[in-house]
């Protein structure tokens, strides 16, 4: 018994949507409804049709089925076409429920082709691609205009993406019938593979084309324009819509340019908040200084006070960056860190040992003790 395309039947593409199924499917369903075609069988028999190729294109699992293995998914239940012996072998599976006769079709759906939404992945689509873009500190947080170059599988120029130049060399594949699936019997089971002669596209190309031999699709280099916002941060992605990998007869990928920002020479970035080392002398330190200090733009001061302790952080508000996403601009988080002299003259040295003196006599007098004296206190404490 010869039964027409479901497709065919509603007048809809392989890739309709399910959209587009129903209206097709109520178009025709209006038009031969028997109410309105009263001893029409013709009208009736058309009806019928649809109606049957509606319920199957409307559910993704049986539509699934029916776009791998044709109306043999659906003849004589299952006991036709590519089910047969799997009622007996799920009966012994499942505790020897007896045969296949307990099993509704559903069952078989599900066991096969592990659970439903197969029938929405069933649109092919080429894969996405990844493009590392490295930006500068200051590139992330203003945002830049950047022009990326990259290869990728993209549809031929020769033949315009369909494998041949002349359309009527594009022919139903003989090996699938055009279901870009075969069938193959294995003892009991019967496996479905993707036609190996086609590819699963259903297709086949009589006279491909030279460039991409028939495959529709060639590497090729490709140079475009990406916007970065201002704010973005390492890891963040922006997505390309359709320029990632190009499949034939299939909706392409899409391009996910993700960001890298390159080590700062002086800042560090955590979020909205900048973080920045300020070196200071030990004297500014003691006794207080302004001091200049660089921001993304320009430099500003930094009032240090008199005896501040080095890794003392300073915040400086609304110096750091404003996130992608978020409109809070954050601060700048400026750590001061006291130097030690190195390479002190004699004389310097002299100077400071005089000062150590006198801080020492200093600190006899002050019952503030420091943390290392506390400490030497406690040392002499446990021999005592
Ligand atoms: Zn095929
Ligand atoms: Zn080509």
């Amino acid at each position: 018994m010869s039964k027409r395309d479901f497709y065919e039947v509603l007048g809809v593409d392989k890739t309709a949507n399910e959209q587009e199924i129903k209206k097709a499917y109520r178009k025709l369903a209006m038009k031969y409804h028997p109410d309105r075609n009263p001893d029409d069988p013709q009208a009736e028999e058309k009806f019928k049709e649809a109606s049957l190729a509606y319920e199957v294109l409307s559910d993704n699992k049986k539509r699934g089925a029916y776009d791998k293995m044709g109306h043999a998914a659906f003849e004589q239940g299952m006991g036709g076409g590519g089910f047969s012996g799997f009622g007996d072998i799920f009966g012994d599976l499942f505790g020897g429920r007896g045969g296949g006769a307990s099993f509704s079709a559903d069952d078989i759906f599900n066991s096969f082709f592990g659970g439903g939404g197969r029938g929405q992945s069933r649109q092919r689509r080429g894969s996405d691609l990844r493009y590392v873009l490295e930006l500068t500190l200051e590139e992330a947080v203003s945002g830049v205009n950047k022009e990326i170059t990259f290869t990728a599988p993209a549809p031929c120029n020769s033949c315009d993406g369909k494998g041949t130049k002349n359309p009527d060399d594009v022919v139903t594949c003989t090996t699938c019938g055009g279901h870009g699936a075969v069938r193959i019997q294995q003892g009991f089971f019967a496996v479905q593979q993707t036609c190996p002669h086609c590819g699963g596209s259903g297709k086949q190309i009589k006279n491909p084309c030279g460039d991409c031999h028939g495959s529709g699709i060639q590497e090729k280099s490709r140079t475009l324009d990406v916007t970065i916002p201002a704010g973005v941060d390492n890891g963040d992605r922006i997505r390309l819509s359709g320029e990632g990998e190009a499949i034939q007869n299939g909706e392409s990928g899409d391009l996910f340019v993700e960001i890298r920002v390159k080590n700062h020479d002086k800042f560090v970035r955590n979020g909205a908040d900048l973080h920045l080392d300020v070196p200071i002398s030990f004297a500014d330190a003691a006794l207080g200084r302004e001091v200049e200090v660089p921001t993304l733009d320009g430099r500003i001061s930094l009032r240090i006070p008199e005896g501040t302790q080095s890794h003392k952080v300073f915040r400086i508000k609304g110096k750091g960056v404003t996130p992608v996403r978020t409109s809070m601009k954050g601060d700048l988080l400026c750590r001061v860190i006291v130097e030690t002299p190195m390479n002190l003259t004699n004389e310097q040295k002299d100077l400071l040992r005089q000062l150590q003196a006198s801080m020492g006599e200093h600190q006899q007098s002050d019952k503030k003790k420091s943390f290392f004296d506390k400490l030497k206190d406690e040392v002499k404490d446990m021999f005592d």
